[in-house]
């Protein structure tokens, strides 16, 4: 299908596409990547009449770690995050979710930031995001904001950006030496959304217990959300197989999901218990290794 008419205008400062979003109101959308937003308009199921195009803003193309972040702008793709070697040597949790949103096609348009804003119910970043405790940056006509993520995350669809304003990045905590993680996802198909899957990031202290516990899960609700009863149980304890399973159990108590073409209600919710499990024992392995 062809999307409604639109207008379309380039961006070339942060300033002007801010502008334009204040200039336009609620019809204006900002365009990254791409990968969410045209399909969207394609099915008619998003109308803005005005798009703002960010992709060729090359100060928002950085991926750096400073002052205990990973820095992520807002024009950098799942393709770069996923290919840079310190990245794949520290931040676990992070490169195993680059390597499973999507396809290499859509990544090599598609935005970390990007996919944040749309905020798919089952979008993967997302849930990494929770698990890691990220902080997105947001700016607009009165400045600049930290939105910690679990804030940043409203409802399906819906971010705390408001009209006006643009996520220039996002914070991702720079992980200490005893910190792994593990995102576990199951899909129909290679390239697919999740039909469930969950994030999991874990510090451990130096008796060995649990100092630091990030569980998320997404696909299995309104929007990805933070497993917190999860987190509360394993914090303070030594891992285990009993531990990690009665972790688990809360996902699968919080898990929420609408039945679908990719599986029952019931079984995603076993899914969710299945993949939290999974996942804390693979961080803990990774830990212990
Ligand atoms: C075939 C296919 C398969 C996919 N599979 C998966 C999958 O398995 N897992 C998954 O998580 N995702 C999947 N996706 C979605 C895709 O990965 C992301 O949603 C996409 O990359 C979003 O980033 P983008 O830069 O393309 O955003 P766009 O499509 O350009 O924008 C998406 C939305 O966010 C807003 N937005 C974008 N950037 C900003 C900003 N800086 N500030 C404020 N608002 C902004 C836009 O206005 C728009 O509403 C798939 C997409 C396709 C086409």
């Amino acid at each position: 299908m062809f999307p409604a008419a639109f207008d379309y205008l380039r961006a070339h400062s942060i300033e002007e596409a801010a502008a334009a979003l204040s200039q336009h109101g609620g019809d204006a959308r900002i365009l990254a990547g791409g990968q969410s937003l045209i399909p969207a308009m394609r099915f008619r199921l998003a109308r803005p009449t005005v798009l703002v195009d960010i992709g060729s803003l090359r100060d928002l193309v950085y991926l750096r770690e400073e002052s205990g972040f990973l820095r992520v702008g807002a024009m950098t793709t799942d393709a770069r995050l996923e290919r840079d070697k310190d990245v794949r040597a520290r931040y676990a949790l992070l490169t195993e979710t680059s390597d499973v949103v999507a396809d290499p096609v859509v990544r090599h348009k598609g935005t970390v930031v990007g996919s944040l804003c749309h905020n798919d119910p089952a979008g993967d970043w997302a849930a990494a995001a929770l698990a890691s405790r990220a902080i997105m940056v947001v700016r607009g006509p009165s400045g600049e904001r930290d939105v910690p993520i679990d804030e940043f995350i409203v409802d399906s669809f819906t971010t705390a950006v408001q009209e006006g304003e643009i996520a220039v990045e996002v914070r991702f905590p720079t992980p200490s030496a005893r910190t792994s993680g593990a995102y576990e996802k199951i899909e129909r198909k290679v390239g697919d959304y999740a039909t469930a899957a969950a994030a999991v990031q874990l510090t451990l202290a130096d008796d060995g217990t649990i100092a630091q516990a990030g569980v998320a899960i997404t696909a299995l609700g309104p929007f990805a959300m933070r497993v917190t009863e999860a987190e509360r149980l394993l914090l303070g304890q030594r891992p285990s197989e009993d531990l990690f399973r009665a972790a688990a159990e809360e996902a699968y108590r919080l898990a929420d999901p609408n039945p679908d073409t990719r599986g029952s209600a019931e079984y995603k919710k076993n899914m969710a218990r299945i993949l939290v499990a999974r996942g804390l024992a693979r961080t803990s392995s990774k830990l212990h290794a």
